[in-house]
């Protein structure tokens, strides 16, 4: 496995990427987020959990791994872990 944080330059590409792939598992990281409910808003899912005042969680069963969340995070509170073991 293996953890990306913050890649900012490389997201356009990431995302096509994710997009092809799904071979990632994306997750909201709550002592980095800020609660602005950007993510719970943009996911074409509706896979963002919103939590009220709590940080938002992602639900895995409704996730397709776009990639949206993590691109519209203002702060970089979305990482995604590569869980297909081939890197
Ligand atoms: S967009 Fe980022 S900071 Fe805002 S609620 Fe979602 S994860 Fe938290
Ligand atoms: S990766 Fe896409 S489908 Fe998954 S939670 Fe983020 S915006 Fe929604």
């Amino acid at each position: 496995m293996e953890e990306f944080y913050g890649l900012m330059a490389d997201k356009v590409l990431s995302l096509e990427k994710l997009n092809r792939l799904k071979i990632h598992e994306f997750k909201i990281l709550p002592e980095i987020c800020r609660v602005c409910g950007v993510c719970i808003k943009t996911c074409p899912y509706q896979a963002v959990i919103d939590r009220g005042r709590e940080p938002p969680v992602i639900d895995r069963t409704k996730c397709d791994c776009c990639g949206l969340c993590y691109a519209v995070c203002p702060y970089n509170a979305i990482v995604f872990t590569n869980v297909s073991g081939g890197g």
